[in-house]
């Protein structure tokens, strides 16, 4: 592993407060081998670099279509329609479009880089915060990932890494020592289920939180996205509570509130977002999940 590695990044956050302890710097991995109906970030779902087109920056004004090359894109409704498939660089129409109103989704860095941008941030890191690493699905740029953490450490930066753990558990073995806190989720516990909203089953993630909850030394926090017409119901947050208190019962748990705003994105991807129900739970149905956690052994249920 060596500080040129490269890595595909589709954001880095600066200033986040829900991504670890302290004012953080989130950066995204880009690249998810799940499919979430509810994403919340479709842009960093592939993993390979895309064209996207920000419709509210767009002026209509043509020139991405005057210098488009045959196949690249379509002109429809004053619009541009990118496809996305095709096979070579954007770069003429990124160049040509006066407003940024398209730009490709993410950049590569080497380790170097990230680096110099992330130790831009380092007088929050002085207080308590630090460094996330999200996506996407950050362990599958485990390499890429790796170096950072040991960079990080060496630099003395706390780190953090939000997972959905459907990933290899030895990449996650490997990263723990130069980790601070880890964050999981735990979306359902019916792995048919799982697999119908989520893509894939749940057996591998199940098996990677036992052996998580069982040998990290590090705090832990599992969260579970509260989706309604999937797992927002007291049955399944008690059936997921219920593992995780039999795993460890004074796991950090927390319970996620829909998230309205992530259908705004699908368009800049051309995506649908699929979720029917569209709803955020109010206080008292907040609590009322809590408390169903509780119940089941957990002693420490945030929501
Ligand atoms: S060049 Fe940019 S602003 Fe003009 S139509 Fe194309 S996307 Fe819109």
């Amino acid at each position: 592993m060596t500080t040129s590695e490269q890595g595909c990044v589709f954001d880095i956050k600066r200033f986040a407060v829900h991504d670890g302890s302290g004012i953080r710097t989130t950066v995204f991995l880009k690249g998810c081998g799940m499919a979430c109906k509810w994403c919340q970030n479709p842009e960093g779902m592939r993993s390979d670099r895309q064209p996207v087109w920000m419709e509210h920056h767009c002026i209509h004004c043509g020139e991405c279509w005057k210098n488009a090359r045959e196949g690249q894109m379509e002109w429809n409704n004053h619009s541009p329609v990118i496809h996305r498939d095709w096979k070579g660089s954007f770069d003429n129409l990124i160049q040509a479009c006066p407003t940024g109103a398209l730009r490709m989704d993410s950049r590569t860095y080497t380790v170097e880089e990230l680096m110099t941008e992330l130790k831009k941030d380092q007088v929050f890191y002085r207080y308590g915060g630090g460094v996330t690493f999200s996506g996407g699905e950050p362990f599958l740029q485990k390499e890429f990932l790796l170096s950072c953490l040991k960079e990080c450490h060496q630099a003395g930066i706390s780190t953090a890494v939000e997972t959905a753990l459907h990933v290899d558990g030895d990449a996650v073995k490997e990263a723990l020592p130069y980790l601070d806190e880890i964050f999981a989720d735990c979306k359902h516990m019916d792995s048919s289920i799982h697999k119908a909203f989520t893509g894939v089953n749940n057996e591998l993630i199940l098996e990677n939180l036992r052996w998580l909850l069982k040998h990290a030394k590090i705090p832990v926090t599992i969260r579970t996205p509260l989706i309604p017409g999937y797992n927002a119901t007291p049955e399944v947050i008690a059936s997921i509570a219920g593992f995780l208190a039999e795993c460890s019962p004074t796991v950090h748990y927390e319970l996620l509130n829909y998230n309205e705003l992530a259908p705004a994105k699908y368009p800049m991807v051309e995506r649908d977002y699929e979720p029917g129900i569209r709803h955020r739970f109010n206080e008292a149905e907040m609590e009322s999940f809590k408390e169903i956690a509780l119940a089941q052994g957990l002693n420490n249920v945030t929501i």
